[in-house]
């Protein structure tokens, strides 16, 4: 099998020149870390009209489509489900991403991010039809839609467009295969009994898998020294028959290198490390205070705008390290930059959105008593 076409530089996560501001991409880092990954012999990049506010598109059209044959890359980009009005907007969208890309069609076509909400919305506009219509008249090489919901939606959708589809991409990694509220494994079985192809998002869950304690970071290294903790997530996911492309978000060049090598160098999961996996998800899960993968789609649900991965994250690492003050520091200076995480007024109606069915609201109240009233940074 060649693992090597199985890794898709995911253009979510692209490096910046201003942490606070998406659309800024800092477009030599990425055209560099776009030379590397075409040099060592890879090709797939997906985007979406969605991602650093529309500017993930425009970043690759200068690094890649301006600078390669246009046989030698593939590319994936995503409609924005959330944005339809009407079945109209299928056509404005395609069009203004294809202007936006500089490409005449895309190798791979998704309907963006299958949830209850948004699954309304592409009937009512048409859009898995209208995709269909897209491959038909070669606009779309191959098409399938993202989801990040549980088994009984997806059986829902597949038993309704299956038929039609080529790809599903699935949210999936060794912690959510088993994990009932996300139920990757379940997921993953249904496409291969639609005879669907798996394309993986979130291999490393938005960073949790390979931001934990210093403990686990150990048992890792003791493990194995010679590999990253990176490397044994993307082997898990790539190792999966059906599984064709692993997406990686890369926002620096140490990442790039890192998930080349383990491409390059490819081993299938053994046992021995299926085993050891399966008992790091046990303890990462008793670790992490709160599972944000940092998609960033409650964001735009929030009528007040929390910044909620952000005061998330902070979270997170500062549960890690409690003996840090400086997550105190930066709670502090989110609050004053952006929303304060208190401004929540308890309205729910960012709990459909999330993709990892956190009660965001109860969460955010926890963040704010753990930063303002019972975290101590001398413990
Ligand atoms: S519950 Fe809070 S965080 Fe969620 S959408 Fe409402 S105000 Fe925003
Ligand atoms: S809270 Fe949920 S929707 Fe928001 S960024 Fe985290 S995982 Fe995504």
């Amino acid at each position: 099998m060649n693992f090597k076409s199985k890794f898709g530089f995911g253009c979510m996560r692209l490096p910046k020149m201003d942490e606070n501001d998406p659309s800024k991409i800092n477009q030599d880092l990425f055209n560099q870390m776009v030379d590397i990954y075409m040099k060592k012999g890879f090709n797939y990049f997906d985007t979406s009209y969605a991602y650093h506010n529309g500017a993930s598109e425009i970043a690759i059209r200068k690094a890649v489509v301006e600078r390669y044959p246009r046989e030698s890359y593939l590319i994936c980009d995503k409609m924005p489900t959330w944005a339809l009005t009407s079945p109209e907007d299928n056509d404005k969208f395609v069009n203004e991403m294809l202007k936006r890309l500089g490409i005449d069609y895309f190798d791979v076509f998704f309907v963006h991010n299958i949830n209850i909400p948004w699954l309304k919305l592409a009937r009512k506009c048409n859009t898995f039809e209208y995709v269909k219509k897209m491959k038909d008249d070669g606009i779309a090489k191959k098409i399938g839609f993202s989801f990040h919901e549980k088994a009984d939606l997806l059986k829902e959708v597949l038993d309704e467009y299956g038929d039609i589809l080529d790809i599903v991409q699935l949210e999936l990694n060794y912690l959510d295969w088993e994990d009932p509220l996300i139920e990757a494994h379940k997921c993953y079985d249904l496409c291969v009994e639609h005879g669907l192809d798996v394309y993986v998002m979130e291999p490393l869950k938005g960073g949790v898998i390979v931001n934990p304690s210093d403990e686990i970071k150990n048992e890792f290294k003791q493990f194995n020294p010679n590999k990253s903790i990176a490397s044994f997530a993307i082997r898990f996911c790539a190792s999966l028959e059906h599984v064709k492309i692993v997406l990686s978000g890369m926002s620096n060049m140490e990442d790039l290198i890192d998930n080349c090598n383990t491409y390059e160098n490819f081993e299938v999961l053994s046992d021995e490390e299926h085993e050891f996996l399966e008992k790091m998800a046990k303890k990462l899960k008793d670790n992490v205070a709160v599972a944000c993968s940092e998609c960033g789609y409650c964001i735009d649900a929030c009528p007040e705008m929390i910044p909620i991965p952000e005061y998330f994250h902070l979270y997170n690492t500062s549960k890690n390290q409690p003996e840090s003050n400086i997550y105190r520091l930066y709670f502090d200076k989110l609050a004053d930059e952006k929303v304060p995480a208190d401004e929540c007024t308890y309205c729910g109606t960012c709990i459909d959105y999330c993709t990892q069915k956190i009660d965001i609201p109860d969460m955010l109240e926890e963040v704010c008593e753990h930063f303002q009233n019972g975290f101590s940074p001398y413990g």
